[in-house]
């Protein structure tokens, strides 16, 4: 049987665990300050210097790989090629689908130049590169346009989503791409991409993740 005291001090400790588990439990930051820090980091330079610092390391575990005529790296458009960092500044970093369709339609995304540095590199080297990005079949000419106007030239394939394909998630989506590319004879030795989703699944070779802190599409 607990005595008195050790009952008042059991009650206190529990009453301690109480007050230690809400203080460590996790709050969302607020939402202007999140988007305030993304700007931020935007804007001061952070990002080209994290993303030179992933392109020089891509390139490096690239220089020693053998080329053939079927190697083949494979890179996302948007965030990773092409920056819609103006259009979604613009729209307060939601989505409004009626000006996103308008914006690509403009085809005037600028390039991403530590990703254009590394696609020169890899054109050099002698790699066929393949674009795969999750854009519709009727963005196709607006999204060459924009591509070749930012230097983004002499690429092997730009592969975009057709309507048979809607229903997969970003994930399944580039996956099965990159398997048809495979039984089509591509050897694909690197995928650059600013999601998770572009990367991960069969036949990634390197992996190149490129960041972004405006959206995540699973
Ligand atoms: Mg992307």
């Amino acid at each position: 049987m607990m005595s008195s005291k050790n009952r008042v001090i059991a009650v206190l400790f529990f009453l301690s665990a109480i007050f230690i588990f809400q203080s460590c439990a996790t709050v969302p930051t607020n939402l202007s300050l999140a988007k305030e820090e993304v700007i931020n980091y935007y804007e001061s330079g952070k990002y080209e210097k994290e993303l030179d610092k992933v392109v020089n390391k891509a390139i490096d575990e690239f220089r020693d790989i053998p080329v053939t005529d079927s190697s083949a790296v494979v890179f996302d458009i948007d965030e990773t090629t092409l920056s819609n960092y103006e259009i979604n500044k613009k729209l307060d970093f939601g989505y409004v689908p009626g000006l996103w369709d308008k914006w690509i339609e403009e085809a005037k995304a600028p390039a991403i130049t530590g990703v254009k540095r590394l696609y020169d590199f890899l054109y050099e080297k002698g790699f066929k590169l393949i674009f795969i990005t999750g854009r519709k079949e009727y963005q196709y000419n607006s999204t060459f346009k924009n591509l070749v106007n930012d230097g983004y030239k002499d690429f092997d394939t730009l592969i975009v989503r057709n309507s048979d394909e809607n229903n997969l998630t970003a994930k399944e989506y580039k996956s099965k791409i990159r398997v048809e590319l495979t039984q089509k004879g591509y050897k694909i030795a690197g995928d650059v991409g600013d999601q998770h989703s572009d990367l991960d699944g069969p036949d990634h070779g390197i992996q190149v993740k490129i960041p972004n802190y405006m959206y995540i599409i699973k």
